[in-house]
């Protein structure tokens, strides 16, 4: 038997939970190797050449504030930059980039390459070695190599039994032109993991010259485009107008003519997709009534040929997109260069998973990105650094961590996933967080940095740049705090509150309450803080009051998450249990009395029977 070459870390994949787990993980300063199939195809977008959105605006900001790649990477390949729900609360703005595909590819290649303590490897991973006591030990590939690792993170995609689906016909592949992982799904399977089968799709690609562009309307992208990284000052990549155009009731009455032939609803794919990215067909059937879908054309990058159509997923056959497509205004004359299509693959069921990501039954054996059940290379890219951060402890023999609701959307994606599991490809929404007005995108660098800093896994050049941040934050806090008047005084600057003889700091005052102005005569000061330093004391005095008691929920619920239950509890033997509950918990084994309470179905008497088994164990 060969030694085999040595690292720390060995990732598998290097799409978008890849390349951020590799990443961490050498930046935490583990010996770090990427295995992939095809290294120019590191930070390949599969489907729409665009990062953030709602909720996943979020995890980009968070993955950022980990140092991590995504948000650099979109700053310098975002060709229209939008931020969703601007009208809406600071909590619940998303921002959006539409990306060149080939820049964002290069964006992220090149980060990795300046990365230290990072190689990187074009081969395909078939199989894992394991020590006596069951941990993983080292990955064989397809070329014959064989290397030693202390931990692995294995981000697959939808690579794991891949098959693409147009029409009635069908191919192994991983996406469009790759092959699937096949040998590595067997491996899975000896490790008897739960897997289950799932699906997405993709709209036709169109020839940028083949559409008629005048007549539809514009979707302009924000004049002052707002950067995702923290490490960005200014977008100075070349920006792009997109247009918009929509179904008609022509394309509606193609689509259900030809409805047998789909391959989701000809029974060709048993796999669930996700509901909140449904394909054109999907949205005919459940939306009978509407008459329009809206179409949002894209075009692929500055100069590329290619437009992604947003808003027309499908696997009907070729030649029914063919006249799909030609039903739609401005698309009379266009020429589809690639047809769309559904992928399904195989997923592992996120309940065998740790909150670290790594798995119950196998010591040493991360998973993250969609092989957990998510869709998005948002989802994927926040798994993947937390999945990275935490490979890399486990081989230095350092605790893994977790993130917990109350931190981060990140946190709430590993208790959802490792909770409740999936039924369809999980998204991020801001309404998954119960934490939301604390865990906005404009406080990421401040929830999250100093928890990287003590992972290890934030660079030198960030951790100086927050460094002067934090301190000139606490500083305006400070003043801020300090700084009370009268309602006397608030007047005379034109800020009318209650005479009640109370005295208030900016802070207490909601800055959209008052007229423009006049909160930089009462506070002279403000007009000498920076820009981000002002807008974070602006969202505090605009949620005050919330705050304080969303901050009381969290250290209650942290409360809870401090009892750990053992995990080889035997729920079996606990006196006031229901057998459901017993055979619900036993299959469930939530880490803490927080995720026990957390799981559906679970009843406070189940609760307080745990609790009182917990009291008298330690008695
Ligand atoms: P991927 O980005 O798929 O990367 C997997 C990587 O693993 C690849 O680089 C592959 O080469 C490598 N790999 C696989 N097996 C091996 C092996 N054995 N050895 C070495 N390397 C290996 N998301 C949305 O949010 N909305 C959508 O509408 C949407 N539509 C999609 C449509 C299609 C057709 C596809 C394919 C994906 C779609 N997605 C969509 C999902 C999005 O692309 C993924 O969620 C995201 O890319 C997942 O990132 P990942 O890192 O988990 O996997």
């Amino acid at each position: 038997m060969t030694l085999g070459k040595q690292f720390d870390v060995i990732v598998v994949g290097g799409g978008h939970a890849g390349t951020e787990a590799a990443a961490a993980a050498a930046r935490c300063g583990a010996a770090t190797l990427l295995l992939t199939h095809r290294v120019e195809t590191i930070g390949e977008m599969s489907c729409n050449p665009s990062i953030g959105g709602i909720g996943k605006g979020h995890l980009v900001r968070e993955v950022d504030a980990l140092d991590g790649v995504m948000g650099r990477a979109a700053d310098l390949a975002g060709i229209h930059f939008k931020l969703l729900n601007r009208s809406k609360g600071p909590a619940v703005r998303g921002l959006r980039a539409q990306a060149d595909r080939k820049l964002y590819r290069h964006a992220v290649q090149d980060i990795l390459a300046a990365t230290e303590n990072l190689t990187i490897f074009a081969d395909a991973v078939d199989d894992f070695e394991f020590a006596a006591d069951g941990r993983v030990a080292a990955v064989l590939t397809a070329s014959g190599q064989r290397y030693v690792c202390g931990a692995i993170v294995l981000t697959t995609g939808t690579f794991l039994r891949g098959v693409i689906h147009v029409g009635h016909s069908t191919q192994p592949a991983g996406r469009v032109g790759e092959a699937p992982s096949i040998k590595l799904a067997e491996t899975l399977g000896r490790l008897a993991l739960p897997l289950g089968r799932l699906k997405t799709g993709t709209p036709p690609r169109l020839a940028r010259n083949s559409i008629d562009w005048e007549g539809l309307d514009a979707d302009p992208g924000d004049a002052a485009p707002e950067p995702f990284s923290f490490m960005t000052n200014r977008i100075t990549t070349p920006q792009i107008e997109c247009r918009i155009t929509g179904t008609t009731p022509a394309t509606h009455a193609l689509i259900r003519e030809n409805l047998h032939l789909s391959a989701v609803y000809g029974g060709a794919i048993s796999g669930r997709g996700p509901r909140y990215c449904p394909s054109i067909e999907d949205k005919v059937v459940r939306f009978a009534d509407r008459t329009r879908h809206q179409i949002f054309l894209e075009p692929e990058g500055l100069d590329d040929p290619t437009v992604y159509p947003n808003g027309i997923s499908t696997s009907l056959p070729a030649d029914v997109q063919a006249q799909l497509v030609r039903t739609i205004p401005g698309l009379e004359h266009a020429v589809i260069l690639r047809p769309g299509y559904a992928v399904e693959y195989d997923f592992v069921d996120p309940r065998a998973l740790r909150p670290t990501l790594e798995l119950r039954a196998v010591g040493g054996l991360f998973l993250a990105g969609q092989i957990n059940g998510t869709t998005g290379y948002e989802e994927a890219a926040g798994q993947g650094v937390l999945a990275g951060i935490n490979a890399a402890a486990v081989a230095g023999r350092r605790m893994p961590t977790v993130l917990d609701r109350a931190s981060s959307y990140i946190g709430v994606m590993m208790d959802d996933l490792t909770r409740t599991g999936v039924t369809e490809p999980y998204r991020m929404f801001t309404s998954r967080a119960e934490f939301r007005l604390t865990l906005r995108a404009d406080n990421a660098d401040l929830r999250l940095t100093p928890f990287g800093l003590a992972q290890g896994c934030v660079g030198s050049a960030r951790a100086a740049k927050y460094g002067v941040y934090a301190a000139d934050l606490a500083a305006a806090f400070d003043v801020a705090r300090s700084d009370i008047k009268s309602s006397a005084e608030l007047a005379r600057a034109g800020i009318v509150v209650k005479a009640d003889g109370q005295r208030r700091s900016l802070l207490a005052l909601r800055p959209t309450d008052h007229p423009p102005g006049a909160l930089e005569l009462a506070f002279p000061w403000l007009a000498t803080l920076v820009p981000q330093v002002r807008a974070q004391l602006e969202v505090e005095a605009l949620y005050n009051g919330y705050l304080g008691r969303q901050d009381a929920e969290a250290r209650q619920m942290r409360a809870t998450e401090a009892v750990t239950l053992p995990e080889d509890l035997d729920y079996a033997t606990i006196d006031g249990l229901s057998a459901e509950a017993r055979e619900k918990l036993g299959a469930a084994r939530p880490r803490s009395l927080g995720a026990l309470g957390r799981l559906p179905g679970v009843t406070p008497p189940t609760v307080m029977a745990i609790i009182g088994h917990l009291r008298r164990a330690q008695a």
